[in-house]
């Protein structure tokens, strides 16, 4: 860790760190990032472990593969949400070299980004986003600059479990909640980038305190096997004698960063679910939404999943 340090030291603006690679080497064969250095994270010692105290904490490294993670029995045991936002990431052969610092750190993949075109992540003044074709790719909930949504299924879940991210540089460690890291937009050197991780430093493990919730995460993305979500919604809740409590209702696939309903939240705390409840609960979510020129179908399509995922969480349905 220290050799890492010191070479993002070295290197700054120029570096980049390598942990699966299943996106920084994509980007570097586009052209699209060419760093002056790439830093192995992969043999760094340590980084690959789950540790669960119980009832207390969870703590996953950041270089634990996201295939280890949809494995775990003590993940869809206590922290369900999590294995099973790990779990439909990409391919199995992504999950398998995928890591879960890698996924929360990853860049968007819009594809105006991805074919080259100048757009405020590749050092131009512009989003194609805004009046282009937004059909995938484009936040329905607003944004700043960049209007990509992001693509991390994994970050939805962690902002569903209060996860908090851990991080070390050559000044000290700090440790910051997923959803303060996750920002959608934050200028570093010249990089306009989603997260908040400065040029000096690494994110070492993931922190998710035990709540005895229930949760799920609910996916739609156009291609199973592999694909992004077109829309997707993580919930947790503490769930009494039917009656909801300390919820959490999180979409993806929709903002720039993972997007928290806390007036989903309020209508449902110390209720009953029903068809109805769930129902209003989806239209609070998606009340604030701003749909672009051509991703107005991901408001109904935020609102089913959101439904299906509130009535399968209850045993409803
Ligand atoms: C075809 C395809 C489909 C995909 N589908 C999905 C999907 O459905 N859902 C989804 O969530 N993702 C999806 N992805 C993205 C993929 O899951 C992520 O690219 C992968 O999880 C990234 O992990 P990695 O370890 O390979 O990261 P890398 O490629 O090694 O790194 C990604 C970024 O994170 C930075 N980084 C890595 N580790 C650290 C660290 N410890 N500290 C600080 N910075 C770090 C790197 O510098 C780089 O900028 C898809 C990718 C592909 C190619």
């Amino acid at each position: 860790m220290d050799d890492a340090l010191s070479a993002l030291g070295r290197y700054g603006e120029g570096a980049r760190l390598l942990a699966g690679g299943q996106d920084l080497l994509f980007r570097i064969k586009k052209y699209i990032v060419q760093p002056q250095c790439v830093i192995n994270l992969k043999t760094i010692p340590g980084l690959d472990t789950i540790r669960s105290k119980p009832e207390e904490s969870l703590r996953v490294g950041a270089l634990t593969t996201l295939s280890a993670i949809a494995r775990s029995a003590e993940l869809q045991r206590n922290y369900a949400v999590l294995a099973q936002a790990a779990g439909v990431v990409a391919s199995p052969q992504i999950r398998n070299m995928g890591t879960l610092g890698g996924n929360i750190c990853q860049d968007v993949w819009c594809w105006y980004l991805q074919d080259g075109f100048s757009c405020w992540k590749s050092g131009g003044k512009f989003c194609d986003l805004a009046a282009g074709d937004s059909r995938y790719y484009g936040s329905i909930m607003g944004g700043h600059l960049c209007l990509s949504n992001h693509p991390s299924d994994v970050a939805v879940a962690l902002a569903a479990l209060d996860g908090r991210v851990h991080i070390v540089a050559p000044k000290g460690a700090r440790a910051v909640a997923i959803t303060d890291f996750l920002t959608g937009h934050n200028w570093v050197g010249g990089r306009l980038q989603s997260h908040t991780l400065g040029l000096d430093e690494i994110v070492t493990e993931i922190e998710v305190p035990f709540r005895p919730t229930r949760s799920t995460y609910v996916k739609f993305a156009l291609r199973k096997s592999w694909d992004f979500a077109i829309a997707s919604v993580a919930v947790s809740a503490v769930i009494e004698d039917g009656i909801w409590s300390d919820l959490r209702i999180v979409l993806g696939g929709v903002a720039t960063s993972p997007c928290r309903s806390r007036e989903a939240e309020d209508l449902l705390r110390h209720e009953k679910i029903s068809e109805a409840l769930a129902a209003a609960a989806a239209e609070a979510a998606l009340e604030n939404a701003r749909p672009l020129k051509m991703n107005s179908y991901k408001v109904d399509l935020s609102k089913t999943l959101i439904r299906r995922a509130l009535l399968s969480l209850a045993g409803v349905r």
